[in-house]
């Protein structure tokens, strides 16, 4: 860990909801979370467990239809000064900034982040551009066009992309898969963000690929004392890059702490279920095959523990009515579950 454990960015009391034709959806009930400078969380958990609502509420690059809990706080701890994101207006000039300049974002999918019409040098000079004013705070450099394409050739090259000063006007779907990822990341740490976001950056890649992508992502953490914020649904990946892990079920935290002492005695059952499908955790990557049965529609969610209707600890009476809270398990650990909780005692 280069950078200490300097609090980069904390998210409390996070709640989002969705107005939808068949209802009110809760996506994100109440989460609490932070990253450090340095440092990676993972966030870990099923597709409708929250976990990409949670981090594009970060962002705020939710739809329309999406509405924060009053009381949700993003805060942004900066050299400048502290930020709440969750506070600032939908549309304005500060959240712009904040989005591509101290916060870098990639996606499973490159081309959804890339324009076909233009080449990828094109969109990294037009970011590094648009993002100077941090990116001077951060270099001490000022850029113009031609200093923002020779710093574009240098992020390509640092991403590992073999003859960078041809991939530069080459457009998006010239290049591989691999390639168009490593692009991507270098369009997203050409500001030089303090806070990176990669919502399953390598999921769509095969495994040599995704291998080589997390470890020129961690290198390039380091060198840059980026927080990362990393969601997945892969456990293997998260023991690979996380030092802190989070695991999310159906909008809430279930169990967090760090990666290693989770992933050594997991505590939540929901945990235990993602982590029996992973038996070399340190070689091995699997998708998840947890506990059987499908994660509940917001729509309807469960009475009580939310993971009470897969639950195979499941206590009839107590669970399917009270939603337990957290627990703290000493060691920076926390669990939701009865099982930890004062009814177990
Ligand atoms: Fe299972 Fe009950 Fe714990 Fe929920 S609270 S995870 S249902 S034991």
């Amino acid at each position: 860990m280069a950078a200490g454990d300097a609090l980069l960015l904390e998210i409390r009391d996070l709640g989002v909801s969705f107005t939808t034709d068949d209802g009110m959806v809760r996506a994100v009930d109440g989460i609490s979370l932070v990253a450090r400078r340095g440092c990676t969380l993972g966030i870990v958990g099923e597709s409708g467990s929250g976990k990409s609502v949670a981090t594009k509420a970060v962002m705020r690059l939710l739809p329309a239809n999406a509405r924060l809990d009053e009381g949700s706080r993003i805060l942004l701890h900066r050299e400048e000064g502290e930020i709440d994101i969750a506070a600032l207006p939908a549309r304005s000039r500060e959240l712009r900034r904040l989005r591509g300049g101290d916060i870098g974002m990639i996606f499973q999918e490159p081309m959804a982040s890339f324009s076909p019409v233009y080449t990828v040098g094109n969109q990294m000079i037009e970011a590094i551009l648009e993002h100077r004013d941090h990116l001077e705070r951060r270099l001490g450099e000022r850029f113009d066009r031609r200093s923002a394409r020779e710093h574009a050739i240098r992020m390509l090259e640092r991403v590992g992309m073999s003859n960078p000063r041809l991939r530069i006007d080459q457009y998006p779907h010239e290049l591989s898969g691999g390639m168009r990822q490593r692009a991507m990341i270098a369009v997203a740490l050409s500001t030089h963000p303090s806070l990176l976001i990669a919502d399953e950056p390598t999921t769509a890649l095969d495994v040599t690929i995704q291998a080589q992508i997390l470890d020129l992502m961690l290198e390039l953490q380091q060198e840059l004392g980026m927080a990362m914020l990393f969601i997945t649904h892969d456990m293997g990946v998260i023991a690979r890059i996380a030092e802190e892990m989070a695991v999310m079920y159906l909008g809430r935290i279930v169990e967090r702490g760090p990666t290693r002492e989770i992933i050594r005695e997991p505590a939540h059952p929901y945990t235990r279920g993602l982590l029996a499908a992973l038996p070399r955790l340190d070689t091995a990557r699997r998708r998840l095959t947890p506990v059987p049965g499908d994660i509940p529609s917001p729509l309807q969610r469960p009475a009580g523990c939310p993971f009470h209707t897969r639950c195979p600890r499941h206590m009839p009476g107590l669970c399917d009515r009270i939603l337990p809270q957290d627990t703290d398990l000493g060691s920076g650990r926390s669990v939701a579950c009865h099982l930890f909780g004062e009814a177990a005692s």
